[in-house]
């Protein structure tokens, strides 16, 4: 593993919340890295990872939203490529500032090569264009940038699997390090679980202000969720979520 490896899966590792991260001490050449949550204490025979340790950074220096669409390239690094029609790698103002992350790409979206096109996609737009309207704040689709956490349609639409999220996830992160918005709003428990770590579900960290590394985020419910006839009142309260995060980023 490379020193740029190593950085990044530690990284990975602390922004899903893991506080600690251990190595055994003799081991073969290729480093092994354990995670732990913070309240367990190190086995005997592992090594704490001094915490001054000096790795490269993450990001390279002055990375482009080109740069990191390069760096995917014609990717086949998890088994979702093999469905795919287009990767959706993101849309909007590349010095955006504020962010939409979704899950990922559906059927239309697949077809399109562009994250939010289909019927989820036109509600997002709408609650964007419409909210900002009503909010006095002038706003439209193409000045926010949109992206999802994996780039590839996964099968059926079935939701993500961990090692598809960590591998694209780098991704993600490279996209928002290098457009720094002044927030960032998550759509739906997938995108929260890339960006924040941690089980809890959409309901329980919607309408509050977190973090993703230095950045505040916002948590409120998936689109598609919203499209469903009986969840009218999260409909409602997605609104409220987007009126915090419109007003924050753009008064
Ligand atoms: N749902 C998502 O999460 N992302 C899209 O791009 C479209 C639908």
């Amino acid at each position: 593993m490379t020193p740029e490896e190593l950085r990044a899966r530690l990284e990975f590792y602390q922004d899903l919340g893991f506080k600690d991260v251990y190595r055994r001490a003799p081991r073969a050449p290729e480093i092994a890295i354990e995670t732990a949550p913070a309240t367990t204490a190190p086995p005997p025979e592992m090594k704490i990872i001094p915490a001054d340790i000096q790795l490269p950074s993450l990001v390279p220096e002055g990375d482009t939203l080109e740069r990191i669409r390069a760096d995917i390239g014609d990717c086949t690094r998890c088994r979702l490529c093999k469905g795919r029609n287009k990767i959706v790698f993101g849309v909007g103002d590349p010095e955006a500032r504020l962010v939409f992350v979704g899950e990922g790409p559906g059927a239309d979206e697949d077809e399109q090569g562009i994250p939010f096109v289909g019927r989820a996609g036109q509600l997002l737009t709408q609650m964007i264009e419409n909210t900002s309207a009503k909010e006095g704040i002038p706003l439209k689709r193409e000045n926010v940038y949109i992206c999802n956490v994996v780039k590839c349609r996964p099968p059926e639409n079935r939701t993500p699997e961990p090692d598809e999220m960590e591998i694209c996830g780098q991704y993600l992160f490279r996209q928002l390090s290098a457009i720094k918005p002044k927030a960032i709003c998550a759509l739906g428990s997938t995108s929260a679980k890339a960006l924040l770590g941690g089980k809890d579900g959409v309901t329980k960290l919607r309408g509050k202000w977190h973090k993703w590394r230095d950045i505040p985020l916002m948590v409120t419910y998936h689109p598609s969720y919203l499209l469903r006839p009986y969840n009218q009142n999260a409909k409602r309260e997605s609104w409220e979520d987007l009126k915090k995060v419109l007003h924050f980023v753009y008064d």
